[in-house]
C-alpha cells in the first residue's frame, strides 16, 4: 500500500521482526485488514480460515476432517491447526514477520503460539483486537461474498466490487460462504463468546490494542497503523 502519511519501515523497527495477531469476532473486518496491513508492512497475512479451506478444496484427510465442522460454524481441532499453522509460517515469505488472522482461537492454541515463538527464540505477538458490535457483525456477514480465487473480501452494501457479482483482481465470480448464512453465524459468534473471547485474557496486558472496528475500513486501518508505530517506537527492538 503506498499511503506516504503512513510510511513505515520494519528494518529499523521491531528488531526487523513482528508478529501481529488479528484478532475479533467473525464478521469483524479482520480479513479485509489482514490484506491491508500486511502489504503495509511486506510481510504475509496468513489466514487459518484460508488455509483450511485450501484443504477442504484440495480434498486432503486434514480437509475432509474441517469440511464437516467448518460447515456447522465449530472449530476445528487444536492440534490439527497448530501443525498446519506451523507449516506454513516455516515457508521463507514469514522471514521477517507474519500477521495471523484468525488464530489464535483458544487458549490452548495461544499457549502453543506463545512456546512456538519463544522455542523459535522470537517476539511474543502483538494483537490488534477489532471490536464491533454484534448486530453490525450479523449486517456484515450476510452481505459478504468472497472470491474463490484470490480470497478477496467485498461487502455488497459497504465494499461493492467495481463490477457486480465479480471480482476486481481476476473476474472469478464471486461466492457466498456457506459459514455466511444466519443459523450459521449465530453458531459461529457463540464460539467465540466461549472458546475465542477468553483468548483476549490471554493477551491482556500492553502488547493488546484494542481498535474500532465498526468505522469504515480505511479508518480502522489508520487506527491499526497508529497503534503499531506507537508500539514501535516504545519498542523497536523488542526481537533482541
Ligand atoms: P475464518 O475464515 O477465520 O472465519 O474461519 C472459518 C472457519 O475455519 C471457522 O469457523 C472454523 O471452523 C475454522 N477455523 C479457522 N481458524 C481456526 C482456528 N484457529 N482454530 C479452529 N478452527 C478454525
Amino acid at each position: 500500500m503506498t499511503h506516504p502519511r503512513l510510511s513505515f519501515s520494519l528494518k529499523d523497527r521491531f528488531g526487523g521482526f513482528v508478529v501481529l495477531l488479528l484478532f475479533g469476532p467473525p464478521g469483524c473486518g479482520k480479513g479485509t485488514q489482514a490484506r491491508m496491513v500486511s502489504s503495509w508492512l511486506g510481510i504475509p497475512a496468513v489466514s487459518t480460515g484460508d488455509l483450511l479451506r485450501a484443504e477442504v478444496g484440495a480434498r486432503t484427510p486434514l480437509g475432509v476432517v474441517a469440511a464437516a465442522i467448518m460447515e456447522t460454524g465449530g472449530l476445528v481441532g487444536d492440534s490439527l491447526v497448530n501443525a498446519m499453522l506451523v507449516r506454513r509460517v516455516e515457508h521463507s515469505d514469514c522471514a521477517r514477520g507474519f500477521l495471523l488472522d484468525g488464530f489464535p482461537r483458544t487458549v490452548a492454541q495461544a499457549g502453543f503460539l506463545d512456546d512456538y515463538l519463544a522455542s523459535r527464540q522470537l517476539p511474543p505477538g502483538r494483537v490488534i483486537h477489532l471490536e464491533v458490535e454484534r448486530h453490525t457483525l450479523i449486517d456484515r456477514m450476510s452481505a459478504r461474498r468472497q472470491c474463490p480465487v484470490c480470497g478477496r473480501i467485498y461487502n455488497t452494501l459497504h465494499q461493492p466490487p467495481r463490477s457486480n457479482g465479480v471480482c476486481d483482481n481476476d473476474g472469478a465470480v464471486l461466492i457466498r460462504r456457506k459459514d455466511d448464512h444466519e443459523s450459521i453465524v449465530r453458531q459461529r459468534l457463540k464460539e467465540y463468546d466461549e472458546l475465542t473471547g477468553p483468548v483476549l485474557h490471554h493477551y491482556c496486558g500492553p502488547r493488546l490494542h484494542s481498535i474500532d472496528g465498526g468505522q469504515p475500513a480505511e479508518r480502522v486501518f489508520e487506527d491499526i497503523t497508529a497503534a503499531i508505530q506507537w508500539a514501535s517506537e516504545r519498542e523497536p527492538s523488542s526481537a533482541a
